[in-house]
């Protein structure tokens, strides 16, 4: 049994970098940028009106009200042809650009038109006001995202801006998914009498998504190694092939002697955590292979600890664990089991501190209290408990801010 951290170590160690290729804008959400972007053009490109009101010069309105002659207007896409001189204003609309000689615009409720000619300005406005100059957002050739970003909508609108239709980013990762058990009926299915839905298949096909890959899905094998390893066979030309079930101590628990025969070695074949103690990781000919525990949760948990860092590092990603950060036990915590613990948790931000709330849970195949979760609060292997207030280490789920204000 290896300690968590090794484990990890281990996995990073394989995972080796992917190639990049180009895809529309429109298809990059979530993928990792392969090239650092600079903006072609000043942000903004021009001195940029930020309010619908009069652009004008500051020195003229330091004792307002005053009444400015209004020689135009400028709307958002035009180019003006006028310039603003002593005594006069122009009428100016949000995203319009600032003509010469003004310094600052007067917000349209600050103002009162006298006549078609004339308005008052009713107060001062400093110098600046209201106006975004050219480039200082960023100048033309500055670097705005660097590669290893993983692309958010935040970083579509920055390449959306920056003129990048197309942009480079790493290839996704192939993930071959294979699910075993005897016991594993559709999703669409009514399980007979000791049977039980394939929830893991999705689940963990999901988690691939989200991280990056596409999957390919070997579908449900029996518990019978010669099955298992015939599936096994069309995962071999993924990049990486994760299983589930089938790689505990049991007696129908074959995924390991399948992937022996074909020709796999293992790096480890057990980890100190919980849930998931039962984790494998190999390789088979070029492919990186987990062996995920059947246990729903354990195989959600281990899939985003060591999995999901695996993917997002092939895609060259900078960032490859989920945020941990540090809270207060509103309960108190067990850990009887000598590995690193991670309990389900709701963590909300109350009294100046992220506090935890351990949630009921049933163990690792309690995947209703798992959904429940926005964050595994971790207790070391070697501490049997954690008290109330105690501060410990957690990790941020994927789905940490929307579940955070949600009823439990
Ligand atoms: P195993 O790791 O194969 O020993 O399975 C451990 C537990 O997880 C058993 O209770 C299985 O029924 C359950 N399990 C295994 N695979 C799945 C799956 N695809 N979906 C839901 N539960 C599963
Ligand atoms: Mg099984």
């Amino acid at each position: 049994m290896i300690p968590v951290e090794e484990a990890l170590e281990v996995v990073l160690r394989e995972a080796q970098a992917l190639p990049a290729e180009e895809v529309a804008l429109d298809d990059a959400l979530l993928r990792v940028l392969a090239e650092d972007v600079a903006s072609d053009l000043d942000l903004p490109p021009f001195d940029r009106a930020a309010m619908d009101g009069y652009a004008l010069r500051a020195a003229d309105v330091a004792g307002a009200p005053v009444a400015l002659e209004i020689v135009g207007e400028v709307r958002a896409g035009q180019w003006p042809d006028l310039a603003v001189g002593p005594g006069q204003a122009v009428r100016i609309m949000t995203g319009a650009p600032v003509p010469p000689g003004a310094d600052a615009v007067q917000p349209v409720e600050n103002t009162q038109p006298l006549d078609e000619f004339r308005v008052t300005i009713r107060s001062p406005v400093a110098q600046g006001a209201h106006v975004a100059p050219r480039g200082s957002e960023a100048r033309a050739g500055t670097l705005l995202l660097s590669r290893g970003r993983v692309i958010d909508p935040a970083a579509v609108a920055v390449l959306a801006s920056a003129g990048k239709p197309r942009v480079r980013v790493a290839r996704r990762p192939v993930v071959a998914l294979l699910v075993t058990g005897d016991e594993i009926v559709a999703v669409s299915e009514t399980p007979a009498p000791g049977q039980i839905r394939n929830s893991n298949g999705p689940a963990v096909a999901a988690q691939a998504r989200l991280a990056g890959a596409t999957v390919r899905l070997l579908g449900v094998a029996p518990d019978r190694q010669d099955a298992i390893a015939e599936a096994l066979r069309a995962g071999l030309s993924a990049d990486v092939l994760v299983v589930s079930g089938g790689v505990s101590a049991g007696d129908y628990d074959l995924v390991e002697p399948a992937l022996l025969g074909l020709g796999a070695t293992f790096l480890f074949s057990k980890v100190a955590i919980k849930p998931g103690a039962p984790l494998v990781f190999g390789r088979c000919s070029g492919t990186l292979v987990f062996g995920l525990p059947g246990n729903p949760v354990s195989a959600q948990v281990t899939f985003d600890l060591f999995v999901r860092p695996a993917l997002l590092k092939m895609q060259g990603a900078r960032v490859l664990a989920r945020p941990r950060v540090e809270v207060e036990l509103a309960t108190a915590v067990e850990n009887r089991s000598g590995r690193k613990s991670h309990a389900p948790a709701r963590v909300r931000f109350e009294g100046g501190r992220l506090l935890a709330w351990p949630l009921r849970s049933m163990g690792s195949g309690d995947l209703v209290a798992h959904a429940r979760a926005n964050a595994l609060v971790m207790i070391e292997a070697d501490r049997p408990q954690a008290a109330t207030s105690e501060t410990t280490k957690a990790v941020l789920l994927g789905n940490f801010l929307k579940n955070d204000n949600a009823p439990l």
